[in-house]
């Protein structure tokens, strides 16, 4: 599930598996489909 963020007035997508950031909602989902993060660090 990709989620949003507000940063500088500007949304972000970030893939919830890994983190990473994107400025396209389908981006973020695209990568998340092929993201192999499966214990992002943060949740430890
Ligand atoms: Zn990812």
């Amino acid at each position: 599930m990709v989620a949003t963020t507000e940063r500088d007035g500007n949304t972000w997508y970030e893939c919830e598996k890994c983190g990473l950031l994107f400025d396209s909602r389908e981006d973020a989902a695209q990568h998340e489909e092929n993201c192999d993060a499966e214990e992002p660090s943060y949740i430890q």
